[in-house]
């Protein structure tokens, strides 16, 4: 790689609070993000750890071309063996601190260890002098906001922070891992929210990161012309591309009416696939009250030209949120038939503050509402349940340690979960190939493993789109690119090669794309994961939805196709994420 000799990895031991920083290793050179997280953790973790023991490995892994001029590059992956799902996770998020990271040299913080008193909070300080462990006693039991707010007057405006917030102190299975966004304000906004690896950071005594890059200029392709005029080329063409406009405009909420028309914007624990509430969920409502309360788009990290996150705010015109995601709006909104999007603001803004997965949240309340003990639309409710898990209440408890734990407490039937973990908003039922992710990738049920939003897709062909859909975000989640740009696995591999300045072909890239995969599945095998987890639950196939009723209805010998690899098609390559 261009800059292979600056290179350096820090290695963290919270058992007595060590710090190396070491060489970054020549055999993961071109490993980066899901990929290098995926490849430590087969090689320095035990497969059956306890997830929240000292056993566990808690990684930060920038993107390939975080802390590049790359537009939209910059996203960081936190890795672990999760709590929620008791196999491999990788989550990622927006924000500086990957590009920060990067730009300091180093390719990876990898987290062992947990201290011996676990009521310490500890943090690390991370800039171009060094790496420290600090106390950070002071700020136990801080919500999100509160901390940044707190540590904006004792670090430098440059500082980027990776942080949880109560839910990760108190070890839940839902608990995100929140990065500052790039306003100066710097929101801890942009979460890594799935699998509940903020519970891990939570579990080695880690209050927050800070990351200070200071001034540090962008990393250095080794062919820094065709670098750059891929970039600019990019850009250009991104910006100027009709196909892609929605995004920026109105960000990912933009989905919802779309959505909903497909039988994808799952209704009260998923018992229909549409709402009644869509048009005052649909974010074009979001967009329409800019103009009266100010808010905007914005671009989470430096150089992201997409800029699809949306920045809401109250009625008095006061920073609310962000980015209210169609995901969100799906999960805390119509799926507990909470029809205003502002209580779902209100919603997203204490799942933040509080670090809790708003998917896997959304679906825990779904079913608490489901099950009767809360109305269905009781926003108020909603609220104060949220709060509860802050306080670490029985209920709260259970809502933090998501779905499955909410079903169990509830004793509740209807729970739409896979390797423990919620369903995201795109339906398996009228989106097949997108079920046969969840039952296959070994993150469980994630639209970001490899969503295929097709509807009525032939059955012989379902497989292969989902392996497909698969490699391609896995080589996304390596080279750190947001899947809004919509990059496909050819233009990837030219941006690698121009950087490195020798010839990364798109296979090679695919390939690596499908190692990654692999060695996924070999570390849940280890753990002891077997045909029986890709299997939907019962719910999915025995309560239908749509006019079509759709019901989950695929052989597992079609599903289990995935394990096998196809023929690398041109399509494989050319295509850009659902
Ligand atoms: S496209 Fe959206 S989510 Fe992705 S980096 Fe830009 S603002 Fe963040």
């Amino acid at each position: 790689m261009n800059s292979s000799s600056a290179d350096r990895m820090i290695r963290i031991d919270m058992n007595d609070q060590s710090v190396k920083i070491e060489p970054f290793p020549e055999a993961w050179e071109l490993l980066a993000g899901r990929a290098l997280s995926a490849r430590i953790l087969l090689e320095e973790c035990d497969p059956t750890c306890n997830p929240l023991g000292p056993d566990n490995v808690f990684i930060l892994a920038p993107g390939f071309l975080a802390g590049t001029s790359a537009p939209t590059s910059g996203r960081i992956s936190v890795g672990a063996k999760s709590p929620l799902t008791g196999g491999i996770k990788e989550a990622n998020a927006g924000g500086n601190s990957g590009q920060d990271l990067m730009k300091l040299g180093f390719r990876v913080v990898i987290v062992r260890g947990e201290p011996a008193d676990s009521e310490r909070r500890y943090a690390i300080d991370i800039d171009a002098e060094g790496v420290r462990i600090i106390p950070a006693d002071e700020h136990r039991g801080k919500w999100n906001y509160a901390l940044i707010d707190d540590l904006k007057e004792t670090y430098s405006a440059n500082a980027s922070f990776v942080s949880i917030g109560p839910a990760g102190e108190q070890r839940l299975s839902g608990a995100s891992v929140a990065c500052t966004d790039k306003e100066q304000e710097r929101h801890p906004a942009r979460h890594a929210g799935r699998g509940g690896l903020g519970a891990v950071m939570g579990s080695k005594g880690i209050k927050y990161f800070a990351i200070d890059a200071g001034k540090l200029p962008t990393r250095k392709p080794a062919d820094a012309k065709a670098f750059t005029a891929m970039s600019k080329q990019y850009t250009k063409e991104f910006i100027s591309g009709p196909g892609l406009e929605p995004f920026p405009k109105w960000g990912t909420s933009v989905i919802v009416s779309e959505a909903n028309s497909i039988d994808t914007f799952p209704y009260k624990n998923r018992t229909a696939g549409s709402s009644p509430d869509v048009e005052t969920l649909d974010g074009m409502r979001i967009v329409e009250s800019f103009e009266k309360r100010g808010g905007r788009m914005h671009a989470c990290m430096t150089g992201c030209v997409v800029k699809c996150s949306n920045m809401v705010n109250d009625s008095k015109g006061n920073y609310k949120t962000s980015a209210l995601e169609f995901e969100t709006l799906t999960l805390l909104g119509s799926n507990c038939a909470i029809a205003s999007w502002e209580d779902v603001a209100d919603l997203d803004r204490l799942c933040d503050e509080i670090g809790v997965d708003t998917i896997e949240t959304g679906a825990a309340i779904g079913i608490y509402m489901d099950s009767g003990d809360l109305e269905w639309g009781d926003a108020e409710g909603a609220k104060r349940v949220l709060r509860e898990i802050a306080e670490g209440t029985e209920i709260g408890r259970a809502l933090g340690n998501g779905a499955a734990a909410t079903g169990r407490k509830q004793k509740h039937h209807r729970v739409g979960v896979l390797k423990g973990q919620a369903f995201p908003a795109w339906d398996p039922r009228p989106l097949k190939a997108a079920g046969v992710t969840y039952c296959t990738s070994a993150m469980g049920a994630d639209h970001t493993a490899g969503l295929v939003v097709e509807p009525g897709q032939p059955i012989e062909e379902i497989a292969q789109a989902s392996q497909e859909a698969q490699i391609l975000n896995t080589v996304l989640d390596a080279v750190g690119f947001c899947q809004f740009l919509m990059p496909n696995i050819e233009e990837m591999s030219q941006f690698y090669s121009h950087f490195l300045g020798e010839e990364v072909t798109r296979e090679a890239l695919a390939d690596q794309g499908w190692q990654c995969m692999q060695e996924e599945w070999q570390f849940n095998s280890l753990a002891g994961f077997g045909p029986e987890d890709d299997e939907m639950p019962d719910c999915m196939k025995q309560d239908a939805i749509g006019d079509a009723k759709f019901v989950w209805d695929i052989p597992q010998e079609i599903v289990k196709r995935v394990y096998e690899r196809f023929e690398p098609r041109d399509e494989l390559f050319q295509q850009r994420p659902a």
